[in-house]
């Protein structure tokens, strides 16, 4: 059975396995395709697409960028572009101030109420440049003061929760039009996690190229709202699981997975954006 799984995490960001594990994974698993969807980087990418060139595992570039609407988080997930894109790079380098700004203000968040944390704390939960607040979570447990990364996320890190700082803002056009300066296709992740239905309008109203159908744990009237959608607006059906090891252990890697005639219509977009790959 053909399975690309198209959403998943590693060691570049907030997963706990590196790209070449999650690659071994995949190929262990019988996956027929992958991409490597890190938080605002494509730092694992390169690791990542030798080990699966070494297994036949066909493979394209991929990244999840964190972006804002009318206060809204919006992932978007890029595909296919050309990694050495300098405008792609230079995005990744923004988001990585952005967290270093973000982390500083949660850490005060944190120590006004009485959870001090070091930096090195924080910095040494974190194998990447791309810190985040899976790794402030990592840094609490360790400290003693919650006991899980959802207890964490539920009493103090989560949207809106006391020591939440969103963070400088980029909005999703500025997103997409990096995304598609490299060559790549824009694709809404988790629509269903988008609870402001205006927003979501708002969101099919600009050039998005696909929509993420099948989400590990997306119920089944979900699924079939955001493929009726998807086919309406004529936008590329993805999936995936959003695997990130450890961190989030209820997950496994091929949990949801994108069709093969999504999956080759991205295949052969990436081989035309980096021509290294034939
Ligand atoms: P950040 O990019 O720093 O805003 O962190 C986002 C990441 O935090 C997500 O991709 C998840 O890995 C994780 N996350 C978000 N909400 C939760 C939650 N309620 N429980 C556990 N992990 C979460
Ligand atoms: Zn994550
Ligand atoms: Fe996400
Ligand atoms: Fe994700």
């Amino acid at each position: 059975m053909f399975k690309a799984d198209l959403h998943c995490h590693s060691t570049a960001s907030d997963g706990s396995e590196t790209p070449t594990a999650v690659v071994e994974r995949a190929k262990a698993l019988g996956l027929t395709g992958l991409a490597l969807t890190d938080h605002d980087t494509t730092a694992g990418f390169s690791e990542a697409y030798t080990r699966a060139k070494e297994l036949e595992l066909p493979f394209i570039s991929g990244v999840e960028f964190s972006s804002v609407m009318n206060e809204e988080p919006v992932h978007i997930l890029g595909y296919s572009f050309d990694p050495d894109h300098p405008h792609l790079l230079n995005l990744s380098e923004e988001h990585i101030k952005r967290r270093i700004e973000r982390n500083e203000e949660m850490v005060e968040l944190l120590r006004k109420q009485q959870m001090p944390i070091e930096p090195e704390d924080l910095y040494r939960a974190s194998t990447s440049r791309i810190v985040g607040r899976p790794h402030i979570a990592l840094a609490m447990i360790k400290r003693g003061y919650v006991s899980t990364i959802k207890e964490a996320f539920v009493k103090y890190l989560g949207e809106g929760k006391s020591c939440y700082a969103p963070g400088r803002r980029f909005t999703v056009q500025e997103t997409i039009d990096v995304i598609h300066q490299a060559g790549g296709v824009a694709v809404i992740a988790h629509p269903h996690l988008i609870k402001r239905g205006r927003i979501m309008r708002r969101l099919l109203e600009l050039d998005f190229d696909g929509i993420e159908c099948y989400y590990a744990n997306m119920s089944f009237s979900q699924n079939g709202i955001w493929l009726r959608k998807a086919k309406e607006e004529e936008l590329l059906i993805t999936g995936g699981s959003d695997f990130h090891g450890a961190i989030k252990p209820q997950i496994e890697l091929g949990a949801a997975w994108t069709p093969k005639e999504s999956f080759d219509e991205l295949l052969s977009l990436f081989h035309e954006n980096y021509r290294s790959a034939l």
